[in-house]
């Protein structure tokens, strides 16, 4: 049994003795040995994922990401990811131990990555607002040596980008090889506050005859095609659709708007764009469908349970890691005999 179908036996169980009191309190005691159990049972979870090698560890976050990927978007369908789903891991300290572990390997394979110096790999995060972007982004590359990682965020286009193609202004931020590149949204927002509000399509000053109704069709196209591209060229492109539920959201922005120290996140557009959600879910499931390629996949991350999210995030950015067959480069013979001598030459140093 999972640990979700522990908690719906345990609340079935609950509800079931409603009314036999006489019960009531054997029933709790052994309520709360379970809970015990379970508390034990995370313990052990822990401390097997602290001593599993490497090679394990990567193995697991594979299998485990994969469930949320989405390679093929021809039939994919939104409401089959369901933005609550957490596998009833809702431990806080197991999924932050859970989380050190995934972001101890990702730190020692982008070491890889940088030393390597052959493949780049851009890491795209959409989302409606407080989804969890910000958040996702610091935890899982807390570990990674800045140096070789840009973050890069995109909102709405100055009157420079309107002035070009809409892949220009991504284009000059793309990771040079052997780095981590995030896109904090993205050229996808052509196809979703764009395609949302159309309206927008004017500030673009497209040639009028190019603004058809099948310019979503194309954009989605030209994306595909561009990653195609990059992909020929030794960029990995991983992208992450963090889907928080609409009530979640609210409960998000509620807090941000009674927490001080949170109103700096909150703004009166958020809560604006709120009112297009159908919309906006009708364009991501779009672009899904016309952009998850085996090379380019999407993540469906179910974000209502941040730390959670992180999980699937940090998996999913090591099985990406793990497909590049990253190696230390190797030392030629002649390499290695100049760094005896030079190791003699230091040692004869008084
Ligand atoms: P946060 O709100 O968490 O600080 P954010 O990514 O939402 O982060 P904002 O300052 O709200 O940052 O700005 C992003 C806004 O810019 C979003 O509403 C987004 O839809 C908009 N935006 C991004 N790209 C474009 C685009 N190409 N055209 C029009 N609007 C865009
Ligand atoms: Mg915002």
């Amino acid at each position: 049994m999972n640990m979700k179908e522990k908690k719906k036996n345990k609340k079935d169980k609950k509800e079931n003795r409603k009314g036999e009191n006489g019960y009531a309190h054997a029933d709790d005691v052994l309520l709360e040995l379970e809970e015990d159990t379970d508390r034990e049972r995370e313990r052990e979870i822990v401390e097997e994922l602290e001593q599993i090698g490497k090679k394990e560890l990567i193995k697991r976050a594979k299998k485990f990401a994969e469930k949320f990927r989405v390679t093929d978007g021809k039939d994919f369908r939104l409401k089959d990811f369901d933005p609550k789903d957490d596998d009833g891991f809702d431990s806080k300290d197991l999924l932050k131990r859970a989380l050190q572990t995934g972001v101890k390997a990702l730190a020692a394979m982008q070491e890889m990555l940088y030393a390597q110096d052959q493949w780049g790999v851009l890491l795209i995060f959409q989302a409606m607002d407080a989804a969890g972007k910000d958040g996702a982004i610091k935890h899982v590359m807390s570990g990674i040596n800045p140096q070789g990682c840009q973050v890069s965020s995109f909102k709405a286009p100055s009157s420079e980008e309107l002035d070009h193609d809409f892949l220009w202004r991504c284009m000059k931020h793309l990771p040079e090889r052997g780095r981590i590149g995030i896109f904090n949204r993205s050229y996808y927002e052509e196809v979703l506050v764009v395609r949302v509000h159309q309206e927008l399509l004017n500030g673009q000053r497209m040639p009028k005859q190019l603004v058809t109704k099948d310019i979503w069709d194309e954009r989605l196209q030209d994306i595909r095609n561009f990653e195609k591209y990059l992909n020929r060229n030794g960029v990995v492109v991983c992208k992450f659709f963090l889907n928080v539920s609409a009530k979640e959201q609210k409960k998000r922005f509620l807090d941000r708007i009674e927490d001080p120290d949170k109103n700096w996140k909150f703004s009166a557009s958020d809560a604006k764009e709120r009112k297009f959600w159908d919309e906006y879910m009708d364009a991501y499931e779009q672009l899904i469908r016309n952009t998850a390629t085996e090379n380019s996949p999407w993540y469906v991350v179910p974000a209502d349970n941040k730390p959670f999210a992180r999980i699937v995030v940090a998996s999913a950015i090591i099985n990406t890691l793990d497909s590049l067959n990253l190696k230390f480069p190797e030392v030629s013979d002649k390499k290695r005999m100049e760094l005896q001598d030079i190791k003699a030459a230091l040692l004869a140093e008084d």
